[in-house]
């Protein structure tokens, strides 16, 4: 099964990613994660999107989808997985749409996490207290939800016109939340 969680950033897609995949038994595939990993690693995609990132502005299609074929070819995620921010452009909701349908797959479930803007820049500052990322200082946050505003939110649109997209309420307890994704889910 493959399941795409959408959102804004500080949604709690990370978090609650990850809980899914350890509920579902599947991989967890998170481009944040790997293009924060290859900018520590220094590699030449680490290098490549150093620069953007710490803007807070989106990595190119391009890079991104590339990224997703590798990925998709790894033996771990053959049965499916769960992709964490993956989609954030309607070029790489075409793009993955074609690499499942090359392998007999669809997106099975799309996922949204409803959270307001206020809540958003709250949690944003928080986290920025325990993480320190350089892309949650004031500035790359307001880059940040300008990307999401006008990139992200039309993929909901594409996947909508396309079948259901369950719209999860973002807010309260990590445990409750997880709770409204697993029905959504049918689990
Ligand atoms: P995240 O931790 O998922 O918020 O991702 C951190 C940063 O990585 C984003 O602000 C973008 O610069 C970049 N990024 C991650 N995933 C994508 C994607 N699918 N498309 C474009 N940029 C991405």
């Amino acid at each position: 099964m493959n399941v795409l969680l959408l959102g804004p950033p500080g949604a709690g897609k990370g978090t609650q990613g990850m809980r899914l995949a350890k509920t579902l038994g599947l991989p967890k595939f998170s481009t944040g994660d790997l293009l924060r990993d290859a900018v520590a690693r220094g590699t030449s995609l680490g290098r490549q999107a150093k620069t953007v990132m710490e803007a807070g502005d989106l990595v190119s299609d391009a890079i991104i989808l590339g990224v997703v074929a590798e990925e998709l070819h790894a033996p771990y995620a053959a049965e499916g997985v769960i992709f964490d921010g993956v989609v954030r452009t309607i070029a790489q909701a075409e793009g993955v749409r074609e690499m499942l349908a090359d392998r007999g797959q669809a997106m099975d479930a799309v996922l949204f996490l409803d959270v307001a803007d206020d809540e958003i820049l709250a949690r944003l500052a928080q986290r920025r207290t325990q993480e320190a990322r350089p892309d949650d200082d004031p500035a790359a946050i307001q880059r940040r939800l300008s990307a999401y505003r006008e990139q992200t939110a039309p993929v909901l649109a594409w996947y909508e016109e396309r079948g259901p997209v369950h719209r999860i309420d973002g807010t309260g307890a990590v445990d409750e939340i997880q709770n409204r994704l697993l029905t959504a889910l049918g689990q």
